[in-house]
């Protein structure tokens, strides 16, 4: 997408548009590049594209298209792998994929396609690409991220309302906005105009963090602070009280709500003074949040894509937010959390399962999912692998060889056990950006990716519009787009057919034929997107007319048809059928021998403005706002220890220690401590606990204990 060529000052100039991807979000923010000579000399906002305006990542991204450091071409190691050098020797593309083609087809021929894991990172894009690549391989082992990130999210708004939403910003009829422990100001910035529009506009707002973040400050009528890991027993508490006083919207419920007598039962011990003792919230402050809530409908909500999931009873305790969303009755309702009414046939990442062969493959494969011993529940609702049994999965042979897209092992609890089982791996590759040792120190071959700069697939899709995104430069050095990786090892593979010859444009042809469309009329489209004209008016409240489920019927797509608080599905696989609240593991209140010598609740995977996770920390504009990592602790804890500003301190768990700056920060509440993730020589997840949710097998990122001392400048 790109403008004609001009000159100027002897330089040849042109404009083209693409968008950013540096904090993997989807969809993206649109970006106008500046192009002089071949070469990006800016970035700005782009007109008339739905997502934006560029935060300080995107400003910052040609420090990271231009970095001297990136990969640009295949590198292979030299030293056995546990070295501390790989002594990585710059191979050819071709040698590289011989390699690799030829490991991965000994493997599947001496222990079965399965034992071969296909992963994709960060970017999320190449996802649609490389489950093709697994399912033609014969291997159903294809795992991302979002096992560790936000998948359990969507499992339980499937299993509750029977279709996968995350919640939705205010709109022009909303009154009231539930925001539950999300901070778009630094995770999804471009949400923030629209959330302070809406306040503008009178929208009330309650949320749930338990810190004072720029949102809260921003928006917050109504903030609830609470304990990190009791999202649940909060959750119950509004549900008691709206009970209790008929707060709620009781023609929804009698109609359309499953397991209302059990759950009204359940939540009668959840007194407003209860919540208090558990969550640390004021019994004064739930009823202003729920009061303000009930008497400014219609309601929407935005879930945290993550927070809530992140702790051992995670999944109960995001269904518990859903089961409040469901009681205030304005679901699909207009001003609510409403679902497309003509949704284009296509997933988010612009394919479908068609492409990535889901549909006709996964159910041929799934008995020889790897995670069907552990979490068979997880197993049967979702096409992703649950990875973060990956040390298991490797010490049992189950899986000998991974093919890693944007891989980081930063992101698993007790790091140094997965990066341990990926250097035991008979074999590894991946792609990236950059050498990352916390991560490639640990496999055999590294491939250079392709930037969004520099990279075509997949489209770009906003409910009815679809962008093509074409590069916009020449790919820096040898450098390919992982799409392209993708299936030109699927050709190495000896699946040309499957991989469209290795022709990114036919790819992405077979998916746009589903819509009537093509690379050639989207490029025709131009930068302003090719719409595709809604076949109807939108319909509100579409359960009341047998639109929301494949057979036609009235009712939600969930077995009974209703929302369900109460899910047999669950119980059936052993589970509570109901949200029930479970104490963290490690917890004040669950183990208080632990906590006498662990006193502080560690809460951790808090976004920052300028780094995405483990990425961006190389970008110099950047680092400068943030040059090293830091814990931020309530003064009044910092004061019992003797800690000021700056100071060098210890963080200790039961599981290990690392060395931080102390940030003094009454955005935090007393007893409870922040870290950030991500960095590699004081990566938090090192040292928290490993307990995985029993449902989803999510970690418990928000719940461990832990202890903060000063670095003795002059010991003894
Ligand atoms: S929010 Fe920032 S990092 Fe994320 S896509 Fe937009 S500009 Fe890029």
């Amino acid at each position: 997408m790109e403008t004609a060529e001009a000159t100027r000052a002897g330089k040849t100039t042109r404009v083209a548009y693409t968008y950013c991807d540096l904090c993997n979000q989807v969809p993206k923010c649109g970006m106008k590049v500046h192009i002089e000579d071949g070469r990006i000399v800016r970035v700005e906002d782009r007109e008339n594209y739905p997502a934006g305006p560029l935060c300080m990542k995107g400003l910052a991204s040609l420090e990271e298209q231009y970095h001297p450091d990136r990969l640009l071409h295949p590198v292979r190691r030299t030293t056995p792998k546990g070295s501390v050098d790989p002594g990585w020797q710059r191979v050819s593309w071709d040698e590289a994929y011989q390699v690799i083609a030829e490991r991965l087809s000994e493997i599947k021929a001496k222990h079965g396609a399965d034992k071969v894991c296909f992963y994709v990172g960060d970017p999320k894009e190449p996802r649609p690409a490389v489950q093709r690549l697994a399912y033609t391989f014969g291997t159903p082992n294809f795992g991302t991220e979002s096992c560790v990130c936000s998948r359990a999210t969507v499992m339980a708004a499937q299993l509750t309302f029977g279709a996968q939403t995350g919640g939705a910003l205010p709109g022009k009829l909303t009154r009231s906005c539930l925001v539950w422990t999300r901070n778009p100001a630094y995770s999804a910035p471009h949400e923030m105009g629209k959330l302070l529009g809406a306040k503008k506009q009178g929208v009330k707002y309650v949320i749930v963090d338990p810190r004072v973040t720029p949102t809260v400050r921003q928006l917050a009528d109504v903030h609830l602070q609470l304990r990190p890991g009791t999202d649940g027993a909060l959750a119950m508490g509004m549900i008691h009280l709206m009970l209790e006083r008929g707060l709620f919207d009781k023609a929804f419920a009698d109609r359309w709500i499953e397991g209302m007598e059990d759950l009204a039962q359940y939540a009668k011990q959840f007194t407003p003074a209860e919540v208090e003792r558990i969550t640390r919230v004021p019994a004064q402050t739930l009823e202003e949040a729920v009061t303000l809530l009930a008497r400014s409908r219609p309601l929407t909500w935005m879930g945290s894509s993550q927070a809530t999931v992140h702790s051992s009873n995670g999944l109960q305790n995001h269904r518990a937010i859903l089961a409040v969303v469901a009681l205030f009755g304005d679901f699909d309702a207009p001003g609510g959390v409403c679902l497309p009414t003509h949704p284009l046939p296509l997933l988010p990442f612009g394919h479908t399962l068609d492409f990535s062969r889901e549909k006709e493959l996964l159910p041929k494969l799934r008995e020889l999912r790897v995670d069907n011993d552990y979490f068979p529940f997880w197993t049967k609702m979702n096409g992703e692998v649950q990875m973060n049994l990956l040390p298991e999965y490797v010490e049992q042979g189950r899986i000998r060889a991974m093919v890693i897209f944007g891989g980081n092992a930063m992101m698993w609890p007790q790091t140094a056990r997965y990066q341990a089982a990926i250097g035991k791996l008979d074999f590894a590759a991946a792609a990236d950006y950059f050498l990352r040792p916390w991560t490639h120190n640990y496999v055999d071959i590294v491939l250079p990716a392709a930037t969004t700069f520099e990279r075509m697939s997949p489209i770009a899709l906003f409910g009815r519009k679809i962008y093509l995104r074409e590069p916009v430069v020449e790919p820096s050095g040898e450098a390919k787009a992982d799409w392209q990786i993708a299936l030109e090892l699927g050709c190495r593979l000896g699946y040309r057919e499957e991989f469209w010859h290795g022709d990114e444009t036919n790819a992405l042809n077979a998916i746009l034929a589903k819509v009537g469309t093509s690379v050639d009329k989207l490029r025709e489209a131009g930068p302003d997107g090719l719409a595709f004209p809604a076949p109807g008016e939108e319909v509100f409240r579409k359960y009341e007319q047998g639109l929301l489920r494949p057979d036609g019927k009235p009712g939600f797509n969930t077995p009974s048809g209703k929302v369900e608080v109460s899910s047999k599905t669950l119980a059936q696989h052993g589970f509570d059928a109901l949200p029930t609240y479970r104490e963290p593991v490690e917890s004040p209140l669950s183990t208080p021998e632990l906590a006498a010598e662990f006193p502080l609740i560690l809460n951790t995977g808090s976004r920052v403005p300028m780094f995405t996770h483990s990425k961006l920390r190389e970008l110099p504009s950047l680092r400068r706002l943030m040059p090293h990592p830091v814990v931020n602790l309530n003064p009044a804890d910092a004061a019992v220890h003797g800690i000021a500003e700056d100071d060098e301190v210890t963080l200790e768990t039961a599981h290990g220690r690392i060395r931080l700056r102390a940030h003094l920060s009454r955005d935090v509440l007393p007893g409870v401590i922040d870290v950030s993730h991500g960095w590699a020589d004081a990566n938090i997840n090192e040292i928290v606990p490993r307990h995985l949710d029993p449902v989803s097998g999510f970690v418990a990122f928000k719940e461990g204990l832990c202890r903060v001392r000063k670095v003795d400048a002059n010991p003894a």
